[in-house]
């Protein structure tokens, strides 16, 4: 373990260690905490604060990737809004993107374009093997291949994936954890 440098902190919602409805393969998945976008119908209100819910150094989280690479398909970013905390995602991003057996799928409630107006969108993007972008729209609800709403834009900005990987990925899991409590994540999760 070589560790990482001392980093900035993210303020994460939720960590799923291993999760198969975020993207394709065994992902580790970042729920990342505060949007200002408040989309109706948004799937997951509590990511909308940016009071502080759990504080995680970067050098952290890579730290515990690195342990699990071999294990792992890649590493799933979503929110919340991801890109609200952008030098922290860079940090994030780059140090995967030195493991070169993970990929890196990014969910953000902005518009590619709106994206690339960003100061880091290119550095960021730079890392990013899929981008799914833009807002959730309540009328437009589809649910799947990796998106909420037929607006939304699946980006391959790699050769990594094609579009039998991206529709491969279940639309939903359910996880119980060790002390036997139960969530759901995907792009379109069991009501239970
Ligand atoms: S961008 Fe995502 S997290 Fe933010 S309000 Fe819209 S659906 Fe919810």
């Amino acid at each position: 373990m070589k560790g990482f440098p001392a980093l900035p902190m993210l303020n994460l919602h939720a960590v799923q260690w291993h999760s198969r409805a975020n993207g394709p393969g065994n992902r580790a998945v970042f729920w990342f905490q505060g949007c200002s976008f408040r989309c109706p119908g948004c799937f997951n209100p509590g990511t909308h604060s940016h009071a502080p819910r759990l504080l995680v150094p970067v050098s952290d989280l890579l730290d515990r990737i690195e342990q699990s690479q071999s294990t792992l398909e890649g590493i799933t970013v979503s929110g919340g809004e991801p890109l609200e905390q952008a030098e922290g995602l860079l940090h994030l991003v780059r140090g995967v993107r030195e493991m070169p057996l993970l990929s890196l799928v990014l969910f953000s409630g902005l518009t590619r374009e709106r994206i690339q107006e960003l100061p880091l969108a290119q550095e960021i993007l730079a890392s990013v093997d899929v981008l799914i972008a833009g807002p959730f729209v309540r009328e437009l609800r589809t649910g799947k291949n990796l998106r909420g709403s037929s607006n939304q834009e699946v980006h391959l900005l790699s050769n990594r994936y094609d579009a039998l990987h991206i529709a491969g990925t279940p639309v939903g899991e359910v996880h119980i954890d060790a002390r036997g409590m139960v969530s759901v994540t995907g792009i379109d999760p069991p009501i239970l």
